[in-house]
């Protein structure tokens, strides 16, 4: 096995080794920062009291609202002079966060990029074309110079303009990108309509993340493409995207432990959850000096999934991301997760690639209505077809969710098209 970092190599007794002294260390710079110095204080704990990883849990958590309350400067631990790079999240949830970096911390960042996509398989000679918003999204430099950090020729192709994503993929001969996996789905299908069979093109890796979406979606992308999709997950408050990556086995994500120690935790009582249980990912950085940051609640649910990887790294994987804990829906008292709903849409060959799922509240009563979006080719078919495809979907998601919802068919490209994160849910409820 070829391996970009030496820290791939290392066994679960270095890993771990490396976690706690590093630990000591971000614990001492983080509190520097206004913040951790008085919430470290306030706790009683200091880097001597950390011995081993379970030690870490005496440091308290950090919220998004801690972040959001000491906006904008009151999370830094180096003289402002230091800080030459700031990110402020894609603020999906509400208010957005800021996040600074050192010149040290870009590099690290860079490395731990340009690892992800080394284990994947990229290589200096690849054309890789960054199909991600350039501003202040992670999603746009972070890869990009992890791409360049690798040594790929790297095209900065932000995102829209489909046309002309498509027209640098065939007169550079685009041979990986990195993609948003609603986008990627789209993106076929423009290619379609411009007479091409989008597995034509020399596509061979693509990175696909920043939002939630299931297997059977990377599937889809990967046969619609004739490429292989792997799961990329990060967040701004993290870096952004190199936090945890899927090796060439496809299953899971590993976390880069030595830069970053992963817990999974109960979100409401904040304890550990049983070992491969569901729980909210909660973070702490062991290598960044700009802005440090201990324990953060992600709000991401997932697990840690058990025994080794095939690839030989140790490093934990985690899996695909369920969702955020507010992305949650409550109806008539079931909990239910959009990624759930996905799962089964993207099971019938029939539906094509966007889906809408709306909640609205009528004389006190909760409803869901998802709207599905049918290939072209299937749209045309006689009406007792798309009955039966109605009724089949019902059902299957009835057994899946436990609620009945109201599956409306529609045409394809008619439901709305966000150019970053696609917004899957309208939750007209509150507004009664
Ligand atoms: P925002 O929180 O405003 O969306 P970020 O750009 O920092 O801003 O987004 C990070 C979030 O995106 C993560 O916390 C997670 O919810 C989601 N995300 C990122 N990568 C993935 C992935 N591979 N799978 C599922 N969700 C992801
Ligand atoms: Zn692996």
């Amino acid at each position: 096995m070829d391996y970009f970092d030496i820290a791939e190599t290392w066994d679960r007794k270095t890993l771990e080794e490396v976690q706690v002294s590093r630990l000591k260390t971000s614990m001492a710079q983080a509190m520097k920062s206004p913040f951790y110095s008085r919430r470290l204080k306030e706790a009683g704990v200091t880097p001597d009291d950390i011995r081993s990883l379970d030690d870490l849990r005496r440091i308290p958590t950090t919220s998004k609202d801690d972040l959001r309350a000491q906006y904008p400067y009151g999370f830094i631990a180096v003289p402002k002079e230091e800080l030459v790079r700031l990110h402020v999240s894609s603020g999906t949830t509400g208010v957005p966060t800021a996040v600074y970096h050192t010149r040290e911390d870009l590099a690290s960042w860079a490395d731990l990029m340009a690892r992800c996509m080394y284990m994947v398989g990229l290589r200096p000679g690849d054309v890789f074309q960054n199909i991600a918003g350039y501003g202040l999204f992670t999603g746009g430099l972070g890869i990009h110079n992890g791409a360049e950090r690798l040594g790929c020729l790297t095209i900065p192709a932000g995102t829209g303009n489909t046309k002309r994503q498509i027209k640098i993929m065939r007169d550079f001969q685009t041979t990986a990108v990195h993609i948003i996996p609603s986008y990627a789905l789209y993106l076929a299908g423009a290619i379609e309509e411009e007479g091409e069979d989008p597995r034509t093109l020399p596509l061979r890796i693509a990175l696909v993340g920043a939002e939630p979406h299931t297997d059977a979606s990377r599937r889809r992308i990967e046969e619609l493409f004739d490429l292989k999709a792997y799961n990329s997950y990060g967040l701004s408050e993290m870096n952004g995207p190199g936090v945890a990556f899927e090796c060439v086995y496809q299953n899971g994500l590993h976390v880069w432990e030595d830069a970053y120690i992963a817990e999974i935790l109960d979100p409401d009582t904040q304890e550990p959850v049983p070992e491969g249980e569901t729980g909210e990912l909660v973070m702490t950085t062991l290598c960044r000096r700009g802005m440090p940051l201990l324990r953060y609640r992600t709000r991401d649910l997932t697990r840690f999934l058990p025994g080794p990887c095939p690839c030989g790294r140790q490093h934990r994987r985690l899996d695909r991301i369920l969702g955020r804990t507010d992305d949650m829906m409550i109806l008539k008292g079931v909990n239910i997760y959009p990624m759930q709903i996905e799962r089964i849409l993207m099971s019938f060959p029939e539906v094509g690639d966007n889906y809408l799922i709306t909640l609205d509240r009528k004389d006190n009563v909760d409803n869901m209505t998802v709207k599905v979006e049918v290939r072209p080719e299937h749209f045309v078919e006689d009406m007792r077809a798309l009955h039966a495809l109605q009724r089949n979907i019902t059902r299957r998601l009835r057994d899946e969710i436990l609620v009945t919802p109201i599956v409306e068919l529609v045409e394809s490209n008619s439901l709305p098209k966000s150019e970053g994160k696609a917004k899957r849910v309208m939750d007209n409820r509150e507004l009664h």
